[in-house]
């Protein structure tokens, strides 16, 4: 009797072993399979800010209630801190661009390429209260030296290029309808999709633009997301 009721306790246990290990497995499978279908966007605008276009681009992310990545070009911001602060306020990832933009500069040395960064981030760090680890190469980092590369990374900064652009750099003022079809030509099938705008002052049209790129990704259940 008491044999019996041993094992019955030993069959029991196994069988409430296998019902975990199996609820862990279908669990797990469940999460990646999510995981795998889920398309995000990543909305980024560089060169701004501006009095002209980066206002109107904020409203619009705030009628469509999705978050962006701004990447900061230092001496526009220096006098356009109220800008930074409404980015960040309203939930925006204030990233680091460059302080000059002047690549003849930027990228002559390693210690430039980092002189410059830190000088930008400093204008980031007096509107947000910190400095910021993510950064984007003036140009992209396409082409760029692994010594430069390195630098950026051995310093703990995280550069992200794109994939998908609005073509907004190419043209002095290319209408709506041409960065909107840029956009979704660039962007066809890729699940993880991150943008390249621009929100410096000639990009009026890019701002224009904007309602409607989200409106697509947001008809092909894209998820928005800021880095
Ligand atoms: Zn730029």
């Amino acid at each position: 009797m008491n044999r019996n009721y041993h094992a019955y306790c030993a069959i029991l246990l196994a069988f409430a072993l296998i019902l975990v290990m199996c609820s862990q497995f279908f669990k797990k499978n469940a999460s990646f399979a999510e995981a795998s279908t889920e398309k995000t966007i990543y909305l980024t605008f560089d060169d701004g800010p501006s009095d002209r276009v980066t206002p109107k681009i904020l409203d619009i992310l705030k009628e469509e209630n999705v978050k962006a990545t701004f990447f900061i070009v230092g001496t526009s911001a220096e006098n356009r801190k109220y800008l930074l602060e409404r980015e960040f306020e309203e939930g925006h990832t204030v990233a680091v661009h460059s302080y000059s933009h002047k690549y003849s500069e930027i990228y002559s040395s390693r210690e430039s390429l980092l002189k410059d960064i830190n000088k930008c981030n400093e204008v980031i760090k007096s509107v947000t209260g910190s400095y910021s680890d993510i950064y984007r190469f003036p140009g992209g980092s396409y082409g760029l030296s692994d010594k430069l590369i390195s630098a950026v990374k051995d310093c703990g900064l995280k550069y992200v290029d794109w994939n998908a652009s609005t073509r907004d750099a190419e043209y002095y003022s290319a209408p709506p309808e041409i960065l909107y079809k840029s956009t979704i030509d660039t962007a066809k099938g890729r699940d993880k999709v991150v943008l390249l705008a621009h929100d410096s002052t000639t990009k009026t049209t890019t701002a224009k633009a904007l309602k409607n790129i989200i409106k697509y990704f947001k008809s092909q259940n894209y998820v928005f997301k800021s880095f």
